[in-house]
């Protein structure tokens, strides 16, 4: 499989039933932040996504956040998320996620990563070992060299699209 491809390719995070991941095996959801948990424009999580996290939990997943941000607002974000983090992930490499895996206890079989980044996050879980599932960005407003990245990402893809659900894909 080419590690630029995702296993799993969403609309956004709340297509992502935690029946669908325990069916597959996954007992951690690593999840990045910049237009997958937040957009980029705000500071907290939708009402939906943090629903959508107290769900994984009341169904026995962990959940941990793989960041690259060094901001401070991270931790502060984990901690109102009731979840742990790991910031400075440096993603694509796959330290952040491996790191994660230690923390939570589970091995690659065990483990999704979620993002909306084929050369951050997809790249980062593919390199680990773990399902990755992208979902398509929170907002179209993104740092530069992202938009710039955006445009390789949707040759990539190559018109392959967002399903709303891990059983459509
Ligand atoms: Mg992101």
């Amino acid at each position: 499989m080419s590690l630029l491809s995702p296993d799993y390719y969403l609309k956004d995070l709340t297509c992502i039933d935690p029946h669908d991941l325990k069916k597959r095996g996954i007992k951690a959801v690593l999840l990045d932040r910049d237009n997958t948990l937040v957009s980029r424009e705000k500071t907290e999580a939708s009402d939906e996504v943090i629903a959508w996290i107290h769900s994984l939990k009341e169904h026995d997943l962990k959940v941990m956040l793989v960041s690259n941000s060094f901001s401070p607002m991270i931790a502060k974000e984990a901690e109102a998320l009731g979840i742990d983090y790991i910031d400075r992930a440096l993603k694509p490499l796959p330290i952040g996620v491996s790191e994660a895996m230690r923390r939570l206890e589970v091995d690659k079989l065990e483990t999704a990563m979620v993002g909306d980044q084929i050369f951050t996050d997809v790249v980062a879980a593919n390199l680990s070992g773990v399902v990755s599932i992208l979902v398509e960005p929170l907002t179209s407003v993104d740092l530069w060299h992202t938009v710039q990245l955006r445009k390789v990402e949707a040759l990539v893809l190559g018109g392959r699209e967002a399903q709303e659900s891990l059983d459509a894909s």
